[in-house]
């Protein structure tokens, strides 16, 4: 067995349907009084809710979060946050309503209690992101990792099922890369396992049964463990190819996730042999890339980057972005392979060897 760190993340999670009944008790747990309530505008009937649970805990809510959390939507949730003296952010949405608690607490360490609605899996990890000018910068805090975590697989079932099919995918991309992380530990590997087995067998089922609980729980806890996957280990070409699509060419988040993940997989398949073969027997699969892609396919996702929007004459800066700098992944990052990856991705061609010309 290969030499390991492992680094448990602190933070508490409480997970099942009804858990929002535990809004009460957590929130005194951490001794919270005055909690500003966070949210997207069109969430904002859910940040009520939870207004309307916290009672006379609650200072205020703010149903301002964007994607990609901009500098100036942060000023003035931090401003806010100020004004009402709040001394908690409670975080009801997705990624970028998690985003927005992060970029107050990275100011004042003001703690998070996140009660995602998505599969992203931002409330698992220290990690945020702020756009200033257009440029997406990123960063690790321990300050932003969430204390508390609720995971109420009911607050899941207004999720589009398109959405939920691309966020579902988002959360797989945290477990292929954890899989091959240069720091990856027998622990989170486990996770990252278990994490794609949840999501490939629940996703078949949403098609037919969106308002089915018991599928959307599924869908939650491989969300959670893809989540804590990406909090605990470094990740690879997939998520700084998807980081430079979403941020210089506006790519919606998860939509890119979807479409890049099998050619990433495909890219590393030789320089990541027992990652593969992990991926694709949790897929139920012979091949990780294309048991990635042909699942995408059979759940109508989006396949071709030209369908969510990339131009062909963009590909070249898009392949010079992603190499420009050094770091991990399991093959080699070279231009020529990348602009090769991303012509696939383009055209959503099915990532064999024989395509991919490997
Ligand atoms: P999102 O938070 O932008 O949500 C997308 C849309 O769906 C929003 O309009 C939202 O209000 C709506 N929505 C969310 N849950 C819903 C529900 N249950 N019912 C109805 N509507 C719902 O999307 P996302 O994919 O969760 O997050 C993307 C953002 O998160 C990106 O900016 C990305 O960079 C960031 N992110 C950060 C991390 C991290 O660790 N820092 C991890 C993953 C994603």
């Amino acid at each position: 067995m290969k030499a390991f760190t492992y680094n448990a993340l602190p933070g508490r999670v409480v997970f099942g349907v009804g858990a929002l009944e535990y809004l009460q008790r957590e929130i005194e747990r951490i001794e919270a009084k005055r909690a500003l309530v966070l949210s997207t505008p069109q969430q904002r009937g859910q940040a009520d809710d939870i207004a309307a649970r916290l009672g006379e805990r609650c200072a205020g809510v703010y149903a301002q979060a964007v994607m990609h959390v901009p500098i100036e939507t942060a000023r003035a949730a931090r401003a806010e946050a100020k004004r009402l003296n709040a001394d908690c952010a409670v975080a009801v949405g997705g990624g970028s309503t998690v985003g927005l608690g992060k970029a107050i607490a990275l100011e004042s360490s003001l703690p998070i209690l996140a009660i995602p609605t998505t599969y992203a899996g931002s409330e698992m990890t220290p990690i945020y992101g702020l756009t200033e000018g257009g440029q997406k910068r990123t960063g690790r805090d321990p300050r932003v990792l969430p204390k508390t975590v609720i995971y109420d697989p009911s607050l899941t079932l207004t999720l589009p099922i398109a959405l939920s099919i691309t966020s579902a995918m988002n959360a797989m991309a945290h477990c292929v890369e954890a899989l091959y992380a240069e720091d990856a530990n027998p622990i989170v590997s486990l996770m990252a396992e278990e994490g794609i087995r949840a999501l490939a067998r629940s996703l078949p089922k949403l098609n037919a049964n969106p308002d089915d609980v018991d599928v959307r729980s599924d869908l939650l806890y491989g969300a959670w463990l893809a989540g804590a996957a990406l909090g605990a280990v470094g990740m690879s070409i997939h998520h700084k190819l998807c980081h430079t699509l979403g941020g210089s060419f506006n790519l919606p988040h998860s939509e890119v996730h979807t479409v890049i993940l099998p050619h990433a997989t495909a890219y590393n398949r030789a320089a990541a042999p027992e990652a593969m073969t992990r991926i694709a027997a949790a897929l139920g699969a012979s091949d990780a890339a294309t048991g990635i892609w042909e699942l995408e396919r059979s759940l109508g996702a989006p396949l071709t980057l030209k369908e969510i929007g990339m131009k062909e004459e963009d590909l070249d800066r898009a392949a010079r972005l992603a190499t420009e700098r050094p770091y991990f992944n399991p093959r080699p990052v070279e231009y020529s392979a990348i602009r090769a990856l991303l012509n696939n991705a383009f055209h959503g061609r099915k990532p064999t060897e024989m395509n991919q010309g490997q």
